[in-house]
């Protein structure tokens, strides 16, 4: 175990100043990886001082340098993928082959994606809109940006904040989770090597109330840009509110999972185990709210419950482990009083639903756990669990199947099984969420967006329309008469 050095500021590792000790642990086992100290206020305005002074710089640095940059990092990454999958694995008590086979490439993937993309800002074309004038469109980072990204996938969600701000041009203070900050340092050290300039990357590692709020708070902040849970969210959106700081919330989730009469129902209980168990649950577009056309709703279940006697839990370094253990044992424990209070409430727990037996005991492992019987408005349906906890819930019409979908507070993620082509486009259309998979659930690509609707926040992660959360839209209107006397300038006075 050693004593960790959690803040990357203007390109140093240091201690935080805060005087509050950090044990950052593998959950799988409980045990220790690496201590640290927290980062204090005077922490938070180094790091936003260090960006301040590395932005005009990066923001005039050409694209082209910008991008050649971000693709040598890149390939550092790729060179470190074996070191960064384990400790993420480690870190995050996730299974090897999800942090070798998900995690990691994805993050590689995103970074050579935002390499190209830095040279592909648009705008309209540039023309004469009025005929008397030149129109035209700069797009322009925005300033500092702030960051602020939970334990769940640390590297990607980090990935996701840093990437679309840098290739703009902005420059960024990053706060991990206190729980997972390990990848994230290295992300920032790896973008220092590939010759992205100091300060234009920071990493403050601290809690929440303390770190997370002086860096939202901080009057050099631009944006803030924020991924957690919607209580977390709301808080911060009204922090921000104080200075109307530009915000971006990516929050929680509680994805809807339709079966329709029609569906291959062997690809749609292969399609829940997996999209409800990946990362343990710990997802926000995680499969949560199977809802299942009644003449399928039995053999479903049953299929569902026979996958889930296959997952195998064990040691996360093993490579045949499918899951491993939750983030924390608080964690844990929130989501088997979540499930118990479901029990009493009259839900039928038919798989799982408890803490395993063979797992070590300072893990955090919990069960896969299938429910049913649950009630619409319990709070197993309503409320994100963010555990391996699946609800299974029939429906009759596609009507009601629909409207049960959209019956959450939230709107990220969610899915349609059928063959029928015209039901999973009335599914498309109608269903309330930021990403809607046909025929499968929770892949995602560089290239496409990540957003919610409603309570799960707004503004979009990765693929080009990130941008529109990291640039600001400037309007350059030029006059091309070259006359002193315009004919709108009648309407205000009368020319002689
Ligand atoms: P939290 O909302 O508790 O925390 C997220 C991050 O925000 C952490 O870094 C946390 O710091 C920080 N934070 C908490 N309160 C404040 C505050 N008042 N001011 C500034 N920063 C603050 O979420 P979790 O870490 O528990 O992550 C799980 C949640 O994230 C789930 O609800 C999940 O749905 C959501 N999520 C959403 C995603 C999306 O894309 N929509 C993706 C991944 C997760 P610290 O914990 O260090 O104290």
């Amino acid at each position: 175990m050693t004593h960790h050095e959690l803040q990357f500021i203007a390109g140093q590792r240091r201690h935080g100043r805060a005087g509050t000790s950090l044990r950052i642990t593998d959950p799988s086992t409980g045990e220790v990886v690496a201590t640290g100290t927290a980062a204090s206020a005077d922490d938070v305005d180094d790091a936003v001082a260090a960006a301040h002074t590395a932005f005009a710089g990066w923001a005039g640095t050409p694209p082209a340098e910008r991008s050649a940059a971000m693709l040598r990092w890149a390939e550092i990454l790729r060179q470190r993928s074996g070191e960064l999958a384990a400790i993420e694995s480690r870190n995050g008590g996730k299974p090897i082959k999800l942090a070798e086979g998900f995690d990691i490439p994805g993050v590689i993937d995103n970074v050579a994606f935002f390499a190209g993309a830095a040279r592909n800002l648009e705008g309209k074309a540039v023309a004469e809109y009025s005929g008397d004038h030149t129109s035209a469109i700069r797009r322009e980072p925005v300033g500092v940006v702030a960051s602020i990204a939970p334990w769940n996938y640390p590297l990607q969600m980090a990935a996701w904040k840093v990437l679309p701000a840098v290739a703009a041009g902005n420059t960024i203070v990053l706060k991990p989770s206190e729980l997972t900050p390990l990848t994230s340092l290295m992300f920032a050290e790896s973008a220092r090597e590939a010759g992205i300039p100091d300060g234009v990357i920071n990493i403050i590692t601290g809690s929440g109330q303390t770190a997370g709020q002086a860096l939202v708070e901080h009057h050099g902040v631009a944006m803030v840009s924020f991924t957690g849970s919607t209580a977390a969210g709301r808080q911060v959106a009204a922090t921000a509110a104080s200075e109307v700081k530009r915000v971006h919330l990516e929050l929680g989730g509680k994805a809807p999972f339709v079966v329709f009469d029609d569906a291959d129902l062997e690809a749609a209980a292969r399609g829940a185990v997996a999209g409800a168990l990946i990362n343990a649950g710990q997802d926000c577009t995680a499969a949560t709210r199977a809802y299942v056309q009644r003449p399928v709703y039995d053999m479903f279940v049953h299929r569902v419950a026979a996958l889930m006697d296959e997952v195998r839990l064990g040691p996360v370094d093993e490579p045949g482990t499918d899951m491993g253990s939750l983030i924390s044992r608080g964690q844990r424990d929130r989501v088997a009083d979540m499930v118990d209070r479901a029990r009493q409430d009259g839900a039928k727990v038919v798989r799982g639903g408890k803490i395993p037996s063979h797992t070590p005991e300072a893990g955090a492992y919990y069960e896969p756990t299938l429910i049913t019987d649950a009630a619409q408005d319990s709070e197993i349906v309503q409320h994100e669990v963010f555990g391996p906890v699946l609800v299974c819930l029939p429906f009759d019409t596609d009507d009601e199947g629909l409207t049960l979908a959209n019956d959450t507070p939230y709107g990220l993620a969610a899915s349609a099984w059928s063959r029928d082509v015209f039901r999973t486009q009335r599914a498309s259309r109608e269903i309330q969420a930021g990403c809607v998979w046909i025929n499968d659930h929770i892949p995602i690509i560089s290239e496409m967006p990540h957003g919610g609707y409603r309570a799960s926040g707004f503004g979009k992660d990765m693929s080009t329309y990130s941008f529109e959360e990291y640039t600001n839209v400037k309007h350059v209107m030029s006059d091309i008469t070259g006359e002193a006397h315009k004919a709108w300038h009648d309407l205000v006075f009368t020319s002689r």
